[in-house]
C-alpha cells in the first residue's frame, strides 16, 4: 500500500535540519510544487533563539532558493540590525515551502520548529500568524502581545512585503519603525527569557 503519511511525518526523530531540507526538496505532497522552481526551505542558526516566519516564498525567493531575499529581505535585515538582533543569529522561513500560497503544506514549519526550539517566534504578516498559533489572527490585535505556545513566545508583526506596499513614503516609514520596534521586543523577550 502507499505511503500516505506527509514526507515531514516520515522524517526520523532527531533528524538534523540538512536532512529535513533535502527531504523537502523531494516533496511532492501537495501540487504547488509543480509551478515552483524549487523548494525554500528554512535557513539561519540551527539553535537560534528567534525564529522568524513569513508566508511563502516570493518569486525572488523561488529563484534564489533561500527566504527573504529581495527588497522584503532588504526591509527586514535591516529592521533586525536595527532592533538589536543580528541577522546571522536568527533562523529565516515560510509557513509554506513552494511559491504561491495556498493553506496546506506546513508540516515543514512544525518540524523546524521542533529542531530549532527557539524561545521566540515573530510571525510576519497574518498568514504566518495563522499557521504558527492554528487560529485566525489580526495583526493590529495581537501586535506587541508576547502568547505563550508551545512552541516559545510568539510575536506578530507586519511582512515586511507589506511594509513595502504602503502608499507612501510617510505610511512606509511608519511600517519600519512599527517593525523595528516589535523585532526590538521579541529581541528582548529572547533575552531574558530563562
Ligand atoms: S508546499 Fe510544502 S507540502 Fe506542498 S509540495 Fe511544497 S514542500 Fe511539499
Amino acid at each position: 500500500m502507499a505511503e500516505r503519511r506527509h514526507p515531514a511525518e516520515r522524517v526520523p526523530p532527531g533528524a538534523p535540519l540538512a536532512e529535513m531540507r533535502d527531504r523537502a526538496a523531494d516533496c511532492r505532497a501537495c501540487d504547488l510544487w509543480e509551478h515552483a522552481t524549487q523548494t525554500v526551505f528554512g535557513a539561519g542558526a540551527a539553535h537560534a533563539l528567534v525564529m522568524l516566519v513569513g508566508e511563502q516564498p516570493g518569486d525572488q525567493e523561488d529563484l534564489a532558493g533561500k527566504p527573504f531575499v529581495g527588497p522584503a529581505g532588504r526591509v527586514l535585515e535591516e529592521a533586525l540590525v536595527a532592533a538589536g538582533l543580528d541577522p546571522a543569529r536568527v533562523y529565516l522561513t515560510n509557513a509554506v515551502k513552494h511559491f504561491k500560497w495556498i493553506p496546506r503544506g506546513r508540516p515543514w514549519l512544525g518540524l523546524e520548529l521542533a529542531k530549532v526550539r527557539p524561545r521566540v517566534i515573530v510571525c510576519l504578516g497574518t498568514t504566518a500568524a495563522r499557521a504558527v498559533l492554528g487560529r485566525p489572527a489580526v495583526i493590529g490585535k495581537l501586535r506587541g502581545q508576547p502568547l505563550a505556545t508551545e512552541n516559545g513566545t510568539v510575536f506578530v508583526t507586519s511582512h515586511p512585503s507589506a511594509i513595502l506596499r504602503a502608499p507612501d513614503a510617510a505610511s512606509r516609514e511608519r511600517g519600519r519603525a512599527q517593525l523595528v520596534a516589535d523585532l526590538a521586543q521579541a529581541a528582548k523577550a529572547a533575552a531574558t527569557k530563562a
